[in-house]
């Protein structure tokens, strides 16, 4: 099992830097729910047990996968409004360093940020600056 924070997956992983990308929204294909493990943190371990049979392996909390479906997986997510911050961030990753393409400064910040092209939604919806906006907005995207 791979983890959705990683750069490889079973449908492969074909990062992109984010200009190339233009346009991105997920379509709830449910793609990336199968195959993938999800990492939670203690505190979304806690949160999400009352939906389902969350379970821990080793110091990464993921979901128990059922005929290799996220448990949270009926042909869409079940808990779309409580996902966790690694399903909300992917396709998206972020890094220290990377190629001119991928660069993105969010306030004082440098951040590289790439988008999984393997990803249904690449192509489609919102532009992705706004994405990438967003997400930096929420979510603390390096050193974690
Ligand atoms: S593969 Fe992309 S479009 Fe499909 S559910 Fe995952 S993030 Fe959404
Ligand atoms: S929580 Fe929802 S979005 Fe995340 S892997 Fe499970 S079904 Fe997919």
């Amino acid at each position: 099992m791979e983890s959705l924070n990683l750069e490889t997956s079973p449908f492969g992983v074909n990062l992109l830097p984010w200009r190339k990308v233009k346009r991105w929204v997920c379509i709830r294909c449910g793609r990336c729910c199968s195959s993938l493990d999800v990492p939670l943190t203690y505190r979304e371990e806690e949160r999400l047990r009352k939906y389902g049979d969350v379970f821990r392996r080793s110091k990464i909390g993921v979901y128990l996968k059922k005929d290799d479906y996220c448990i949270f997986f009926d042909g869409k997510c079940e808990i779309y409004v409580e996902r966790p911050e690694a399903c909300r961030r992917y396709p998206f990753y972020f890094r220290e360093k990377g190629d001119d393409e991928a660069f993105y400064r969010y306030n004082s910040e440098k951040i590289y940020v790439y988008v999984d092209g393997s990803c249904s939604g690449v192509g489609k919806g919102e532009k992705v600056e706004k994405v990438i906006q967003r997400l930096l907005s929420r979510f603390k995207v390096l050193g974690d």
